[in-house]
């Protein structure tokens, strides 16, 4: 099965042609053989489609960031345009990024222009709505974030809108990173025009989800909602039945409160 599994949690859309490290931690929460970590890094680093589009990136010098992770999940969120990029069949050129700060969850979306309306609606529809109210948001100087209507709408909902500069110079390194992920991520699916990237956004945004982040030491989906993701290739659990609900809550709540200080821990180190 080694190579269908390969090609599953590697080569699929839902796994996004990510990393040796990340396909591993995906192969290795499921599947055992021997070998496997050598045989996935040689799958990996010899995908053709991985070395055609990954952008080879050296980590920049490591900087000093003074501030203190947040507790809690929703607690800090960033949010970010990134592009333009080559215009999609569809009229997208942007790509809108919200970004938590804890569980390094993600949430993106192809938009056809950066004006404050796009970011503002973005907020209230795929953030807010789907997720809750932001404690804090962060975002750069940029025009559509300063803008009166962005302001107007964020205050109006209750977030606290923080911009980089009055937060920490150098926090937009998060994002900046998460951004190189998810463009070389989409760049092994699109066609030779590149007019397709927004109909791999999505599935490259799942990808990146459902994988083992490297500081937090987990999976994003798992801190956001408390439980693995069934992928699309996985063999279905069986149905167990937790006792009693009280005793469900009870786990996932415990589940979650060492989840959160471990990954706090993480990012501290
Ligand atoms: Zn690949």
């Amino acid at each position: 099965m080694v190579d269908q599994l390969l090609q599953a949690y590697h080569d699929s859309p839902t796994s996004g042609h990510l990393g040796v490290n990340k396909t591993w931690h995906k192969i290795r929460d499921r599947y055992f053989w021997p070998g496997m970590y050598t045989k996935i890094k040689e799958y990996v680093l010899s995908c053709t489609k991985c070395r055609q589009f990954k952008i080879g990136r050296t980590k920049p010098a490591g900087k000093l960031e003074p501030t203190e992770p947040p507790t809690g999940i929703l607690d800090l969120i960033g949010l970010d345009f990134i592009g333009p990029v080559p215009q999609s069949a569809n009229g997208n050129k942007y790509i809108l990024v919200c970004t938590d700060y804890l569980s390094r969850y993600a949430i993106t979306q192809a938009t056809a222009n950066c004006t404050a309306e796009t970011a503002a609606k973005f907020l209230v529809t795929k953030v807010i709505l789907q997720y809750g109210v932001p404690k804090q948001l962060l975002t750069d100087r940029g025009t559509h974030f300063m803008s009166h209507v962005f302001e107007a709408i964020a205050s109006r909902c209750g977030v606290n809108h923080i911009t980089t500069t009055t937060y920490h110079p150098q926090c937009n390194g998060l994002t900046e990173r998460f951004n190189a992920t998810l463009v070389g991520s989409i760049g092994t699916y699109v066609n030779q025009q590149q007019s397709d990237w927004d109909d791999y956004l999505p599935y490259a945004t799942f990808a990146y989800n459902t994988a083992k982040q490297s500081t937090t030491q987990m999976e994003p989906f798992k801190l956001m909602y408390g439980r693995d993701a069934l992928l699309s290739f996985d063999t279905p659990r069986p149905i167990t039945q937790p006792p009693t609900i009280n005793d469900y809550y009870n786990q996932l709540n415990q589940f979650l409160q060492q989840a959160k200080s471990t990954v706090w821990y993480n990012i501290k180190q």
